[in-house]
């Protein structure tokens, strides 16, 4: 369907940010001429008033910039054939780019003030709205080279950044996309239709697809080996040139979370494994007896009856986030009455689904809604994103409201608990029950024990490595088939290919990221509890202390306030506790 044609009040209303395309014109050309006053502080920012003058004017900058790049972009996001659109992101994107260049004096500068006049930054309440940034600059510290020795890493940095680069080219550029016949039709494989493939009903389409798919991999597997192993070893030594004591550690120092939170997860995800191998077992029987690894990821439950129209919807995730309370139901209310909602598919618009804004002007949210049971669980977690935003936002200075990534995804992935929860509650339908168990199994399936098995794959490469093992396709493929195992158990044919899925993983190049999606599960099924059984004292505190934290300290603190500390053992326990639970739930239906 064109956009013009979509219903108005289905599309979204970015006059929040700007009124009129002649509002932006007028906030580009003022924030492009500001941006040039950015350069009168280089060389002075050792002096605390500077600074102090510095952050602000920077603050301003950035926000204006902020609202330009959303709005513009945004834009394009709800119809990419619009040309106006497409130039106002460009242009947007190129202002992003030159502020970037002019701010870049600034940490180096920052970093190189003495530790004790740094302290007494922090502790001066006029820095108080930026006494975050400066403990992380304080913390850098130690791990700055000499200005020679920074160059030359920066220079560098342009060689080193290239194992992505070059992965990405194998993966999305080189791979030819042989055809897998499924139903009669030819389906040429992309990652996308590989995923979709292997949910095919018809067990000899998977099987067809996985070995197609694996053969691309293991035609290129000492190029990927030998791409991968150097981008290991480039982590470990820059950890070390830096001084860091693993290549871990200097990127659970860049999350500002303790790097035991890592190897904790690794450890307490073995207490579910037994869980996780009894879940395995149970699709194995489902499927009549054999599961390979292609059969992981088929539906053994229809889509359920839920799919239903969008008011509906709306309306069944406001009813499902009504332990939230009031104020928070009004919050949703208005998201829909102020159309911050885009809701429905149209010809050029960006897939997916998102939560976006710019930090003053309010949350919105893309969809592409098609009548979907999955689509109602993504209508709960992107107002999940909006709402977070939206009390941090309103809580926080600039400077503080946006949340990191390590706790990006826990109020999105609570909400689409309360909705599960809610629903399971509503529903004396068999196969209802049967579909939203298994969604939330498999959430933790490929949430929580996939990407814990990822980081523990991580940790081994880069520990081997370290350890002077060179690492290559026998060393690392033996690697992930031993975890492969462990993770899945007995119940699973553990086909050969299989032991080469770490060469198909791009969030590998990003190394030690994938934990987050492990630990956010975690905390949201923790806060989720807390939510609906600990009164309204624990409904306060989530509101208190998470949705209005924003990042205004270390992500790790913060959650540890909001009553997950991720460096115990209870968050992993509950979390298991109510695998094990559903797991239990879903063989009573059977
Ligand atoms: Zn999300």
């Amino acid at each position: 369907m064109k956009r013009e044609f979509v219903d108005e009040k289905y599309k979204w209303d970015l006059s929040h940010m700007f009124a009129s395309r002649l509002e932006w014109e007028k906030s580009f050309s003022a924030t492009n001429s500001k941006i040039g006053e950015i350069g009168g502080y280089r060389g002075k920012l050792i002096n605390p008033e500077m600074a102090l003058k510095f952050f602000r004017l920077a603050d301003e900058i950035c926000l204006s910039v902020e609202r330009l790049y959303v709005y513009a972009h945004m834009s394009m996001n709800a119809d990419g054939t619009n040309g106006e659109a497409v130039a106002l992101a460009e242009r947007a994107t190129s202002l992003s780019a030159t502020l970037g260049a002019a701010m870049s004096f600034a940490t180096p500068e920052l970093t190189a003030i003495p530790e004790e006049k740094l302290d007494e930054m922090i502790r001066d309440p006029r820095f108080a709205d930026y006494e975050y940034t400066l403990k992380c600059i304080k913390r850098d510290k130690p791990h700055v080279l000499s200005d020679k020795e920074e160059y030359i890493l920066a220079r560098l940095g342009e060689v080193t950044h290239g194992f992505k680069d070059i992965f990405e080219k194998i993966d999305s550029v080189d791979l030819p996309h042989p055809t897998v016949k499924a139903g009669g039709t030819k389906v040429p494989l992309t990652h996308g239709t590989y995923s979709k493939l292997l949910e095919n009903q018809d067990p000899a389409v998977r099987k067809k697809a996985f070995a197609t798919y694996y053969a691309l991999y293991e035609e290129r597997i000492n190029t990927i080996a030998a791409c991968y192993a150097n981008s290991v070893k480039k982590n470990n030594i820059i950890a070390e040139i830096r001084g860091y004591k693993s290549a871990l550690d200097a990127s659970m120092e860049s999350d500002d979370v303790p790097a035991g939170v890592y190897t904790k997860l690794i450890e307490a995800v073995e207490a579910g494994l037994p869980d996780l191998h009894d879940y395995m077992e149970d699709r194995r029987e489902a499927l009549g007896g054999t599961m390979h690894m292609y059969d992981l990821y088929v539906p053994l439950n229809n889509d359920a009856d839920l799919g239903t129209d969008y008011e509906e919807a709306f309306e069944t995730v406001v009813k499902a986030l009504s332990p939230l309370g009031e104020e928070y139901k009004r919050r949703l209310i208005a998201m829909r009455d102020e159309r911050r909602i885009d809701v429905m598919e149209c010809e050029g618009k960006r897939s997916g689904a998102y939560s976006w804004g710019a930090y003053g002007t309010g949350p919105y949210v893309l969809l592409n809604y098609s009548g979907t049971a999955h689509d109602i669980f993504t209508i709960a977690h992107e107002l999940g994103h909006a709402m977070h935003s939206e009390y941090s936002d309103e809580s926080l200075c600039y400077n503080k409201a946006g949340y990191s990534i390590f706790v990006a995804e826990v109020a999105s992935t609570t909400n689409e608990i309360l909705l599960l929860k809610y629903l399971l509650n509503e529903t004396k339908d068999n196969a209802t029950r049967k579909y939203l168990l298994s969604y939330y199994l498999n959430m933790f399936r490929t949430t929580f024990f996939r990407q814990a098995m990822f980081a523990e794959f991580e940790l081994y490469a880069h520990n081997a490595r370290k350890k002077g093992e060179a690492l290559t396709v026998e060393s690392l493929s033996k690697a992930y088939l031993k975890l492969n195992k462990k993770y899945y158990g007995k119940a699973v044919i553990h086909d050969r290919q299989i032991r080469y899925e770490w060469a198909r993983i791009p969030h590998f190049y990003n190394a030690f990221y994938v934990y987050k999606y492990a630990t956010g599960i975690t905390a949201a099924v923790t806060l989720a509890d807390m939510i609906l059984n600990g009164g309204q004292a624990a409904r306060d505190r989530y509101f208190d202390k998470f949705l209005r934290a924003g990042g205004h300290k270390s992500p790790y603190e913060i959650l540890k306030d909001a009553g997950v500390d991720l460096l115990t053992d209870r968050p992993y326990e509950v979390a298991m506790r109510e695998f094990r639970t559903t797991l239990r739930a879903l063989e009573r239906e059977m």
